[in-house]
């Protein structure tokens, strides 16, 4: 029974195959590890240039906005100029409009400034003038101009990762 078993082959050979098999399961596990490695550092690559290309994105739509805003705010700034300072007379009415007034409608008309207007005799039409609360106009301007404002401190903050 004893002499069956005589037939392994000897300690050293079983040693060897045990350190060429440790070898190449070594051999494996390093080339799957820089394989693995080589994928992951690619993949991060294209995920960088990706987070580049959108940040580059996203900081042109966000200056295209600021300055639409700024538009806005300066085409705000005006209109509050004109609706404050501006009116509308006709030659043969008695009273001063603003722009929009139905009794405008059709006829013609000169634009003065408010002073002007009622130095003139002409006095504030009651559709149009009582229904303007001007200070409520001036103070929606400059808390609309104020958040503008907070929203592009935020925005800033944002891109510059503040
Ligand atoms: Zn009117």
């Amino acid at each position: 029974m004893n002499h069956f078993f005589c037939s392994e082959k000897p300690g050293y050979i079983r040693t060897r195959t045990f350190v060429i098999v440790i070898a190449i399961i070594f051999a494996v596990v390093c080339v799957g590890g820089w394989y693995a490695y080589r994928t992951y550092e690619r993949k991060l690559e294209e995920t960088k240039k990706l987070l580049q290309t959108e940040t580059d994105k996203y900081t042109e739509i966000l200056s295209e906005k600021n300055k639409i805003l700024n538009e806005k705010q300066s085409m705000q700034n005006e209109l509050n100029f004109w609706e404050t300072t501006a009116v509308i007379c006709t030659p043969e009415g008695k009273k001063y409009h603003h722009y929009g007034c139905g009794h405008l409608e059709g006829r013609g008309g000169y634009i003065f400034n408010i002073e002007y207007a009622k130095s003139l005799g002409y006095t504030p039409c009651l559709d149009c003038c009582k229904s303007i609360d001007w200070d409520n106009i001036e103070k929606k301007a400059k808390l609309m101009d104020e958040q503008q404002r907070q929203q592009q401190r935020e925005d800033f903050a944002k891109v510059n990762g503040k």
